[in-house]
């Protein structure tokens, strides 16, 4: 999806031009310093220490390279496919209208002030087949999906909305300044191997410097002023990237992002499918998809109302029906832990080149399966235990045989 996009915040615009041209001034410099001051002139040169300003060299080079590729990738998906989730055809945000959110405001979620939609009503909402035709997605308390009120749809599981793009972007991680815009689910992986590859200059770097000025010292020579200068910016930079590095190393293996984060300790309600002919229960509320229509909605062309066609429609539309659980983790459990291994491979790739170039998107970013959106991990064989949900493959379950009438569970 090439879907480009501006940050609506005119502070954000000039950082994005300003910062890259900040960056590009210190490579060049610390450029310079590496390898002309400290590797040519004064190891290879001064000092006869060929074999050492070589290894530097060739290290430096490497980290560069790497430096460079993963940030021009990061820079181009950030710019040209931040994964926003699509608008229900036709529909416009209206984007310019939209009020800001208040800066004190600490929930990246909340909407900003006179800009609150109520949910679309309508049993035929769009958007909505695509939640209820998958097995599992993330729900509010009456079964049906997260709605934004700003962007006016259906919110996928996992995405946010986002006041600085004014959309709802998909495994939204953060605003990055130093990357031009919105890290999210296409560009998370390229942006960890960027502050990997630059905490490595920063070592190399730091490394250079601090053994020119020990031989330096060691032979009495004056403080070389550029070389502390290179000492002291490897050193700042690289203890941020470095930090961003295991930060984001973290998230990755626990499967979680920064919103995440930042919204602290959460439970997820859950709408889990369940044959339809499941008994009812008080153990957990259920909603029957296509959702009914209130009396005096107008007549659906295909099914007016579960029950109506439960009872009397064609094969074809009893398999239309999916009844859900509405379920809910208790707090802090997260249901698209898939184990760190499996965490891993959903963010980097399959194999170690994926890990270490920036060739290609996250698996997690494929959507196709009918399962859900992202994969779900064991919590959701923990949930149906826990709940007593029917299991969905049983022999027989969806024949349709002793149908419950049940009503869906609007609360
Ligand atoms: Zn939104």
């Amino acid at each position: 999806m090439a879907n480009t996009v501006r940050l609506r915040n005119s502070g954000g615009r000039w950082a994005v031009r300003l910062i890259p041209c900040f960056i590009v001034a210190v490579i060049t410099f610390a450029t310079y310093v590496v390898v002309g001051h400290i590797c040519i002139d004064y190891l290879n040169s001064q000092r006869r220490e060929s074999g050492v300003a070589a290894a530097l060299l060739v290290l430096y080079f490497l980290c560069l390279i790497f430096s460079a590729a993963t940030y021009l990738r990061t820079i181009y998906t950030v710019q040209t496919n931040p994964a926003i989730v699509p608008l229900p055809h036709g529909r416009d945000t209206g984007s310019h209208d939209i009020p800001k959110r208040s800066r004190r405001n600490p929930d990246p979620e909340a909407p900003a002030w006179g800009s609150w939609n109520p949910p679309d009503n309508n049993p035929d909402s769009p958007g909505l087949e695509q939640f209820y035709s998958k097995s599992v997605f993330v729900c509010q308390a009456d079964g049906r999906p997260n709605w934004c009120s700003e962007c006016r749809h259906w919110k996928p599981d996992r995405a946010h909305h986002s006041s600085d793009l004014g959309r709802c972007i998909r495994k939204l991680d953060h605003v990055c300044p130093w990357v031009g815009g919105m890290v999210s689910e296409t560009s998370f992986n390229f942006f960890v191997q960027f502050t990997f590859y630059c905490t490595g200059l920063c070592i190399v770097t730091l490394s250079a410097g601090a053994y020119c000025l020990s031989l330096q010292r060691r032979n009495g020579e004056s403080v070389d002023g550029l070389v502390v200068a290179v000492i002291a910016l490897s050193g700042f930079f690289g203890f941020f990237t470095m930090a961003m590095t295991l930060t984001s190393g973290r998230y990755i293996f626990t499967n979680i992002t920064n919103i995440d984060m930042l919204k602290g300790s959460q439970k997820y309600q859950l709408a889990i499918r369940i044959p339809r002919n499941s008994p009812p229960t008080d153990r957990y509320h259920t909603i029957v998809y296509p959702l009914a229509r209130p009396q005096g909605f107008g007549a659906a062309p295909n099914v007016s109302s579960p029950h109506d066609s439960m009872s009397s429609g064609s094969v074809r539309d009893k398999e239309a029906i999916h009844t859900f659980a509405i379920v809910q983790t208790e707090l802090g459990e997260n249901p698209w832990d898939l184990g760190y291994w499996r965490n891993w491979k959903s963010v980097m790739g399959n194999n170690i080149v994926e890990w270490l170039l920036p060739i290609k998107h996250s698996p997690c970013c494929n959507h196709e399966s009918m399962e859900s959106d992202y994969e779900y991990g064991p919590l959701i064989a923990e949930l149906k235990r826990r709940f007593g949900l029917p299991d969905e493959q049983l022999p027989g379950a969806e024949t349709g045989i002793e149908m419950q009438h049940r009503r869906p569970s609007h609360r």
